[in-house]
């Protein structure tokens, strides 16, 4: 298949009014367009239609069972394929349109294949204004992971868009960097108007807590159990992994510094905070450093991290280290994702 690659200049996007409508006409006609988001960039299709899932499954590389979150354009359109409550216009109010995706009880609108055979549906209003009016062209709701190969870092910009979806969508929009990085926060919405964090993102537990009583899935920390079944079926899968064994370690820089001389690793990336460049080129001068971003700055960290994975994976190396995350704030959805990249490896390192 040929994909069409058009640039779309986000802040100026009635020039462009043109080229998303035809990107709408793919989507209604069954077929696949790249868009960027504030999150990361998605692959999205008709929501309505169970050709154009099965589409997104199989460009993508993943297993069917992995339901796919909708965008619609106005947080009242979720009325039309959920049992809505009024948590979610609380929710609404408070983070539409933005990174924040809720899952509710299904209509029978959606069919199974977007739903991955659940019947729940999960619902987010982006507020990238590119997406935004695809979504209103379209005049449906597009079904969208991220558009990435399932297993690789998400897309954060067209370029990883390009590497991974070229020959296999239709259109890709190349609407810039997304702003955050990081997939949307998503939450379940249960029948009482309480919440269960199942993914976290650039939406805090604390921030949700201000809504409504809030608890975590176990999954969003910890590895899943042997036969426990996972809440969010994307939870099952290795994600975001880099093909070099990622290994975070926990310490002082020093520590840090030290334990990665005593290894004789031919060839290790180090990722660091921008306050430690200087040290960690001094004390390791044969590692490559990618810079995470300041030490204190969690979203220019959450903005670079998937953008450093992907540069890392092009350079075959034997291991790549980087500092384990705090879980505060932003830094849980940082923590998970990264967390989940090193398939949970953590080293503890101790002051001598
Ligand atoms: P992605 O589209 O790549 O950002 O991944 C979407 C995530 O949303 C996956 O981890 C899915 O498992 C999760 N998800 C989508 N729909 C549901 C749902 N109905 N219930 C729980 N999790 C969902
Ligand atoms: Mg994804």
């Amino acid at each position: 298949m040929t994909t069409e690659i058009v640039i779309v200049d986000p802040e100026k996007i009635e020039s462009s009014e043109n080229d998303i409508k035809n990107a709408a006409e793919i989507i209604k006609s069954g077929g696949l367009v790249a868009f960027p988001t504030e999150t990361v960039y998605g692959l999205g299709g008709d929501g309505t239609n169970p050709d154009a899932a099965r589409k997104i499954y199989s460009a993508k590389g993943r297993p069917s069972d992995n339901p796919l979150i909708i965008h619609i354009a106005n947080p009242s359109d979720a009325e039309k394929y959920t049992f809505t409550n009024e948590t979610y216009y609380k929710l609404a109010e408070r983070f539409m349109p933005g990174p924040l995706t809720v899952v509710m009880k299904a209509k029978d609108s959606v069919p199974k294949e977007t739903r991955g055979g659940l019947d729940t549906v999960a619902v987010r209003c982006p507020s990238h204004p590119v997406a935004h009016r695809l979504i209103e062209l379209s005049d449906r709701p597009i079904a969208a992971p991220s558009a990435n190969l399932s297993g690789s870092p998400s897309p954060t910009s067209a370029h990883h868009v390009i590497d991974d979806m070229q020959g296999r969508v239709d259109m890709i929009i190349d609407g810039g960097d997304c702003e955050i990085g990081l997939e949307s926060t998503i939450v379940k919405l249960e029948d009482d108007g309480s919440l269960l964090l199942l993914r976290p993102g650039r939406i805090t537990l604390s921030e949700l807590a201000c809504v409504a009583q809030i608890s975590v899935a176990d999954a969003v920390t910890d590895r899943l159990r042997e036969g426990e079944v996972a809440l969010s079926p994307g939870m099952k899968y290795r994600h975001y992994a880099p093909s070099a064994p990622l290994v975070l370690l926990d310490g002082e820089l020093s520590c840090v510094i030290e334990y990665i001389k005593s290894k004789k690793h031919e060839k290790a990336a180090i990722l660091c905070y921008t306050d430690d460049k200087i040290r960690v080129a001094e004390n390791l001068p044969d590692a490559d450093i990618y810079v995470l971003g300041a030490r204190d700055n969690i979203n220019e960290q959450a903005h670079h991290l998937f953008s450093i994975l992907r540069d890392a994976d092009k350079q075959s190396y034997d291991i790549i280290y980087a500092p384990l995350p705090s879980m505060d704030g932003v830094g849980l959805a940082l923590y998970n994702r990264m967390i989940r990249a090193a398939a949970h490896t953590v080293i503890k390192l101790r002051q001598e």
